[in-house]
């Protein structure tokens, strides 16, 4: 769905998207980072490195080609754009990635265990389980390696030791997907304390992914 946006409107988004994540706790300081697919595929529109999320204007964004070089803006791009520039190479259909340090979903990420799909609907927005990636230091390329292995049918992984990724048509999509989880990731530590999480039937999940899929190949 990006084709019909202007280059304008995919910045602004990025811009919104980057803010809504901060007000939302999904990072903290000026850490995590957003990405929007530019009209015509071959740019994205990312957020700056060390920026502060409320005082960042449309001017402080940075566009890249898929090799990471910037082709316009002032700011250096964010130092984890490879994990972005990796999720775009791989996945025509993605137009957002989102890179964030949610407090639940990383305990999972620390745990290297997956965020599991026992929320009704869960599957519809993220596709199943949302797996751990190996881990890879950050910043380089090897944290996007590893991450595009589980994201084909997924639109969310963590990063061991670190974080999540999401991913999505647009950033909002994307955004929508790091919320999803979190909320899920935060309810499953709980309900483990309360006693035995029981899963969703399989057949119910396995309906879910089907309409994941369509939505995914549909651009939604
Ligand atoms: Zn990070």
């Amino acid at each position: 769905m990006t084709e019909a946006r202007t280059p304008d409107e995919v910045k602004a988004e990025v811009l919104e998207v980057a803010q809504e994540l901060y007000r939302k706790g999904l990072v903290e300081g000026t850490s995590g980072n957003v990405s929007g697919r530019m009209p015509g595929g071959e740019t994205v529109c990312i957020t700056p490195s060390s920026v502060a999320y409320l005082p960042m204007t449309i001017d402080d964004l940075v566009v890249i080609d898929l090799d990471g070089e910037v082709v316009d803006g002032e700011r250096s791009p964010s130092s984890e754009k490879g994990l972005h520039l990796a999720c775009y190479q791989a996945f025509p259909e993605v137009g957002g990635v989102i890179h964030s340090h949610p407090v639940y979903a990383t305990m999972f990420a620390l745990a290297r265990e997956p965020v599991p799909a026992v929320i009704e609907e869960f599957v519809v927005f993220v596709g199943g389980d949302v797996p751990c990636a190996e881990y890879a230091t950050t910043g380089t390329d090897a944290v996007g390696e590893e991450l595009v292995k589980h994201l084909a049918d997924r639109s969310a992984a963590l990063i061991a030791n670190h974080g999540m990724c999401s991913i999505g048509a647009t950033a909002e999509r994307a955004l929508h997907t790091a919320l999803v989880v979190e909320r899920s990731a935060q309810i499953v530590w709980g309900a483990r304390l309360l006693g035995k999480v029981h899963d969703i039937p399989d057949e119910v999940n396995t309906n879910f992914a089907g309409v994941y899929r369509w939505m995914r190949e549909n651009g939604m």
